[in-house]
């Protein structure tokens, strides 16, 4: 039996939903992160309506409708366009994959350097890139995105200078506030122009020997660690159990203010000083349900051997803290395509264990039974 999953060379988006086992999946890029209340709510409301009002936050920060019926679906974007959440076809939606900073802060210009990004990425002579290609607009007064995917980065270096950054190379180039939309173009269509059509991704295309153009000389600064939910300055941060909410909870946030969609799957409560005690919401940063990752496995996804959110769930309390476990339904390993201190990954015959590793790394031990995860866990930590 072929256990490998079945990769499509293509994200889902809302104007190109996907089938899974639970109905079609529907993903909306909020514009720059963001959905206002009524935006919020109104997503919350067509969630119930046309899906079975499961939706899902991902690690490209965006919101994820679930169960939709495939004889609700135009009702569904129809609403949604309402909103203004719907781009005016599938290939400008395609391209605005843009990640922006939920820290950001008036003064740093986030919001207006990615909304000229997402201008230019709406024109027709915008760069042909593959839909899974993305950038992050990082330049907070700290940059909180490294670890969450982009082919093509904007932070800032110690002095406050914007610089240039290509996926995890250690270098960036300085740019200006003037010129950073045109040099970001510029490099995805220098990508574009290497050598191996088959190699679209910016991460492969430098581990594969390729130079970036000169400039990059400046060092990037460390990653900062994933926030945890709690009090910031730009508002409150909530999660939700493997970044999972349900109509009814993103209809209660909706009313406590706007809300940054974020890479952590977590909501930032936008200029929010208290934090909500809403049902479903995981507000303590030791809650042990945050140290594990789970895709929605069986029944919602076809390729999933397994009910991988259970088993995380039941599996959370025997991870330390500061480690994460990720249980995949497959080997494609949706929910965390970087590699966690341990992972599971369903398989026909049981599990297979991985350290240090992605869900289709070379296992460590394999064919492992669900009964037995808790003592290998333990021995593995
Ligand atoms: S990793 Fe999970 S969500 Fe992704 S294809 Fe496999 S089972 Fe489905």
């Amino acid at each position: 039996m072929n256990s490998a999953p079945r990769i499509k060379g293509w994200c889902p988006g809302a104007l190109c939903p996907m089938m899974s086992g639970d109905g079609l999946v529907v993903r909306v890029r909020p514009p720059a992160g963001r959905l206002n209340q009524r935006q919020a709510a109104g997503i919350a409301t067509l969630a119930t309506r046309c899906g079975n009002g499961i939706l899902d936050l991902s690690n490209r920060a965006n919101v994820q409708l679930r169960g939709v019926a495939e004889d609700r679906y135009d009702t569904l974007i129809d609403g949604l366009r309402d909103f203004g959440l719907i781009d005016p076809n599938a290939t400008v939606e395609s391209r605005r994959n843009i990640l922006v900073t939920p820290f950001r802060t008036a003064g740093d210009e986030s919001d207006t350097i990615a909304a000229q990004l997402a201008t230019a990425l709406a024109a027709l002579d915008a760069p042909d890139v593959s839909a899974k290609f993305g950038y992050a607009i990082d330049a907070g007064t700290e940059p909180v995105l490294k670890n969450a995917p982009a082919d093509i980065r904007l932070e800032r270096d110690t002095d406050g200078t914007l610089i240039l950054c290509a996926a995890d190379h250690a270098f960036g180039k300085p740019v200006t506030r003037h010129d950073a939309v045109q040099q970001m173009l510029d490099l995805a269509r220098w990508s574009l122009d290497q050598p191996d059509p088959r190699v679209t991704r910016m991460s492969r295309m430098l581990s594969s020997g390729t130079l970036l153009p000169s400039g990059f000389t400046t060092p990037r600064r460390p990653a900062t660690p994933v926030p945890q939910p709690g009090i910031h300055p730009a508002g409150v941060l909530v999660a939700t159990a493997f970044g999972q909410i349900d109509a009814a909870t993103l209809t209660a946030l909706a009313a406590l203010g706007p809300l940054r969609v974020t890479p952590w799957r977590m909501l930032l409560i936008e200029a929010a000083t208290t934090m909500p005690t809403l049902p479903g919401l995981i507000t303590d940063p030791a809650d042990p349900l945050l140290r594990v990752v789970a895709c929605i496995g069986a029944p919602g996804c076809a390729q999933g051997h397994t009910a991988t959110r259970v088993l995380a769930g039941q599996l959370a309390r025997h991870v330390p803290p500061g480690q994460t476990l990720h249980v995949s339904g497959c080997a494609k390993g949706c929910a965390m395509p970087r590699a966690a201190d341990v992972t599971l990954t369903a398989t026909p015959t049981g599990f297979d264990l991985i350290l240090n590793g992605t869900a289709d790394a070379v296992p460590n031990h394999t064919s492992m039974h669900a009964a037995d995860l808790p003592v290998l866990l333990q021995k593995a930590n």
